[in-house]
């Protein structure tokens, strides 16, 4: 049955794909104090649509609305 095999194979890379791209971030919306918090200081994905935005002519700096650090975004949108 290599049929089944690769199905369940393909099944679980799936899952595990579908719980690091849309799992994560939701639960960090959802419980931002624990698992957004990890998310900052393990993963350095920061969130920083909350505060105040400045511009210095070269890239944008916010503080991140979890851990309030500073925090600047790069050209696709996201924050370090
Ligand atoms: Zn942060």
């Amino acid at each position: 049955m290599i049929q089944t095999s690769i199905a369940v194979f393909l099944m679980v890379i799936g899952a595990f794909l579908f719980c690091m791209i849309i799992v994560l971030p939701l639960l960090g919306k959802l419980f931002p104090k624990s698992i957004g918090k990890w998310c900052c200081e393990e993963m350095g994905w920061h969130n920083g649509k909350g505060g105040d935005r400045s511009f210095d002519g070269c890239s944008v700096h916010a503080v991140c609305s979890i851990c309030d650090k500073e925090v600047m975004q790069d050209s696709q949108g996201n924050w370090f």
